[in-house]
């Protein structure tokens, strides 16, 4: 077992991989101009096990002495789900409010196979994961999940759709493996991690077996190609673009072109009765990553605001104190509500889980208000957001003398401008509208999250309450 420094991952990633991007192909993700940021981002990961300030929170020690990434820790409990999503927060903080999410994933997919395939008794398929599980472990590895099939008509199964290609497939089985074929759409950090985990992305029934299938590559593997997102393309100056110019992380379009995959690194394959237990069993742990994530966000919008307030003279104005109350209760309601996720953990096949309504109701809360956060926080800032100057203004000895005297407010014009940038960078330019979408799509739509919560919110309960005020007897089916 060896931790990895952050030069040692970085290596690692100069293997060959098929990576393009705004046309053209990536000959090393590491020293791109712009997938290397999000290298690096990623990096941090590595630099935070190294760093004493963390070392506790990002290295697990067992008892035997070995010594290994805390986000490999199988969690067994409240404390190990509250350490975890200490860890997640922490590490967002360090990458300026961007999730880190070389790990994070891709345990919450190997911990939710672990359980699915314990509870159904898929014996060999469980073998094959914690064979892969401990390669990720022992290696230090770092890795993305693609579950979000493309997906084509909407309201048509996978084998309903006009090109069968749509959800990904296993289109030959050979003695030794599966071969498959389709694309996976938005998958974080592909182009900087080790290994690929493929999850169903949907509930299968009789006539999906070869789309309900899960497996492992390394990103390296012939045939697989990734089509980089280029959203946070042109965000260079330092100036105008505080976080983004130095945190990024890349979404790929991740295509299978007849992939071979060697029997053991399939988990399970043709079963449609697993299928879609995978994918809600993923979704449970990798919501409670997401709002954990979320928070240092949150928190900086709180801090922006009551900067921003003070930097405009606005501070005592009773509209303006409404709005920072709401701010920050929105922030501490989204982490009180992670926190009482994990409190109220519970185990399944020695593997601990956060209470699965509450994890829904904190990222709904999360998704739902967020809007309104942007709304305050921007109508605190004020139209500089986005009719400011650039940082060749700032830098130009003809122009910033005008920038200083008429752009100040109840701060100096540097100070006051450094602000409206970070909020600008934030919640106005591309990488606030990439945490726009990010809030309302990423981990589940907002319906989905609705879903969730109406299934396991224990009705009957609250039903049984209501009948025996009304003086009723016990529920019926009525
Ligand atoms: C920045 C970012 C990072 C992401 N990272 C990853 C990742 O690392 N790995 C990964 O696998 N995925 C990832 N995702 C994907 C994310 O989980 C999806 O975006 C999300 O599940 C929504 O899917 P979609 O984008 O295809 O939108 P759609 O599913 O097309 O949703 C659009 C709308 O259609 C509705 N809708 C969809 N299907 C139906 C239906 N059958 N009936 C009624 N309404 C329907 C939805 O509720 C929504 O309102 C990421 C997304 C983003 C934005």
């Amino acid at each position: 077992m060896a931790i990895r420094t952050a030069a040692q991952y970085l290596e690692g990633l100069r293997d060959g991989r098929e990576v393009y991007y705004r046309g053209e192909r990536v000959e090393d993700v590491t020293t791109h101009a712009e997938l290397g940021i999000a290298a690096r981002h990623a990096a941090i990961d590595f630099e935070l096990a190294e760093d004493p300030a963390h070392r506790d929170l990002a290295l697990q020690r067992d008892p035997d002495g070995s010594e290994y990434s805390a986000y490999y820790r199988v969690p067994r409990g409240p404390d190990d789900l509250r350490a975890r999503s200490r860890l997640i927060e922490t590490a967002t903080a360090e990458g300026g409010t961007l999730v880190i999410l070389i790990k994070e994933i891709g345990t919450d997919a190997l911990f939710a196979l672990m359980r699915v395939l314990a509870r159904s008794g898929e014996t060999e398929g469980l073998e094959r994961l914690q064979a892969f599980y401990r390669h990720c472990r022992d290696g230090d590895l770092s890795l993305a999940v693609a579950q979000t099939d493309v997906k084509g008509d909407r309201s048509k199964r996978p084998s309903e759709q006009d090109d069968p290609d749509l959800y990904l497939r296993v289109v030959e089985e050979r003695p030794d493996g599966i071969v498959v074929r389709g694309a996976k759409a938005h998958t974080s950090c592909a182009p900087n991690v080790d290994e690929i985990i493929v999850l169903p992305s949907r509930s299968m029934g009789a006539g999906d077996e070869p789309w309900s299938v899960s497996f492992a590559v390394p990103v390296n593997t012939p045939g697989l190609r990734l089509y980089a997102a280029d959203f946070l393309h042109g965000t260079d100056d330092e100036f105008v673009y505080p976080v983004s110019s130095r945190h990024k992380m890349i979404e790929t379009l991740t295509v299978f072109d007849d992939v071979f995959v060697p029997s053991e690194r399939v988990f399970f394959s043709g079963k449609p009765q697993i299928a879609g237990a995978v994918a809600l069993t993923f979704v449970e742990f990798h919501r409670f990553t997401a709002v954990s994530y979320k928070l240092p966000l949150l928190d900086a919008f709180v801090g922006c605001g009551i900067a921003m307030a003070a930097a405009n003279g606005i501070s005592r104005a009773g509209h303006v104190r409404e709005k920072l109350t709401w701010l920050a209760g929105y922030a501490e309601t989204v982490r009180g509500l992670i926190q009482l996720a994990a409190q109220r953990g519970q185990l399944e096949e020695g593997i601990a889980y956060p209470d699965v309504f509450t994890t829904n109701l904190a990222k709904w809360t999360f998704a739902r208000d967020f809007h309104v956060a942007l709304e305050f926080l921007q109508d605190l800032a004020g139209g500089l957001l986005v009719t400011g100057p650039s940082g060749q203004d700032w830098e130009a000895a003809q122009v910033r003398p005008v920038l200083e005297k008429y752009l100040r407010g109840a701060w100096p014009a540097r100070d006051r401008l450094a602000m409206l940038n970070l909020i600008g960078d934030l919640t106005t330019r591309a990488y606030g509208g990439y945490q726009a979408v990010l809030a309302i799509h990423a981990e589940g739509s907002l319906e989905a999250e609705k879903l969730a919560m109406y299934r396991s919110y224990p009705a009957g309960e609250a039903l049984g309450y209501a009948r025996r005020l009304a003086g009723l007897g016990e529920a019926d089916d009525r």
